[in-house]
């Protein structure tokens, strides 16, 4: 019983040096390194090279080390069958809200904007937004999107939400699917994209979803850089349909050079980092599913292969 951690970025020492610190009897290996193939029961991954989840021939379960799964079921060799479960942390979803409440209070208060004049040493008030005049519209109540609904409820916004089965959330405007999505849309001043990325939220922030929301309105995306299409924004924004957008997310990560989202004005760019898995946080539940695995229970925070979160 072994654990193999697979992931791009430099951070596999982190997460191995902190399983070690919370359990030190794991036998842990880093997938760069020679490893027991036969070995791992468990895989603990974050945008893996596509093609690394395949030749082991006991893996029990793959482990996101994150909220998101979507790379992982994008990657057609992952092995079909293997349950596959995510992160669930009050701490991402803090960090999330928090971020998403900065750049609302940001749009709100037009400090992009100013900052974009001291380059240009312009000084140019501009009447502000506040929070009655403003409704803030959440896609997707899950775990982030529901934290998120109730603390800019406590902070005194407006809010809608929408989701693909009905939800309860005392102070919140809720809508379902695809029949009240125009509705949910039409009263939406700041948009935020808190959707999984699935077979059917691919390309959902587009042009026709654009037109209902009212003349003006933001966009936060910090789900996933497929939801959007970025040809669709870059349009709705230089018509001045809608005032601006706040990316974390984007197709390709890093943002390519040559992206006309770098130069735009009315685009707040920020390199994916609204809400970052800590180590130290979610270690103790990925052992607790590794112990659980071992003894043959059902997993936590397992995702729905079929709905694809
Ligand atoms: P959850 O799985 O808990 O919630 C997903 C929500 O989306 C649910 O409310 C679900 O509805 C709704 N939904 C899914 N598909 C549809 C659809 N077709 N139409 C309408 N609603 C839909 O996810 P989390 O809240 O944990 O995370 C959301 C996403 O945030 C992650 O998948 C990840 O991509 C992104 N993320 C980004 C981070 C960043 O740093 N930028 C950090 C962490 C996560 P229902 O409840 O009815 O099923």
């Amino acid at each position: 019983m072994a654990i193999v951690i697979i992931r791009q970025d430099e951070k596999i020492g982190v997460w191995k040096d902190e399983l070690l610190r919370q359990a030190p009897e794991l036998e842990i290996y880093s997938y760069l390194e020679a490893h027991p193939k036969d070995k791992i029961t468990m895989a603990l991954v974050w945008k893996h090279p596509p093609g690394s989840i395949m030749g082991y021939p006991n893996l029990k379960y793959i482990a996101s080390s994150g909220a998101g799964v979507d790379f992982i079921l994008a990657d057609p060799s992952v092995p079909k069958g293997i349950p596959i479960t995510r992160i669930i942390d009050p701490m991402l979803a803090k960090d999330m809200s928090a971020f998403v409440v900065s750049l609302i209070h940001n749009h709100l208060k037009n400090l992009s904007s100013y900052k974009n004049d001291q380059h240009a040493k312009q000084w140019l008030p501009k009447p502000y937004l506040r929070k009655p005049n403003v409704n803030v519209g959440v896609m997707g109540l899950g775990q982030l999107g529901t934290h998120l609904v109730k603390t800019l409820c406590d902070l005194g916004f407006q809010v809608n939400g929408w989701a693909a089965s009905k939800k309860e959330i005392s102070g919140v405007q809720t809508y379902v699917g695809q029949k009240e999505r125009n509705e949910f849309l039409a009263t939406t001043n700041v948009l935020v994209c808190l959707l999984p990325l699935t077979p059917q939220t691919i390309g959902v922030l587009n042009s026709s979803l654009f037109k209902v929301l009212p003349k003006g309105a933001f966009v936060i995306n910090v789900a996933r850089g497929g939801h959007l299409v970025d040809k669709d924004l870059i349009s709705a924004l230089d018509t001045n349909h809608l005032s601006g957008a706040a990316l974390d997310v984007f197709h390709k990560e890093p943002l390519p050079e040559n992206h006309p989202f770098w130069e735009h004005p009315n685009v707040h760019i920020t390199p994916h980092v609204a809400s970052v898995s800590d180590p130290a946080s979610v270690v103790p539940q990925i052992i607790e599913n590794f112990e659980r695995c071992t003894q043959g229970k059902t997993l936590n925070n397992s995702v729905s292969v079929k709905k694809g979160y």
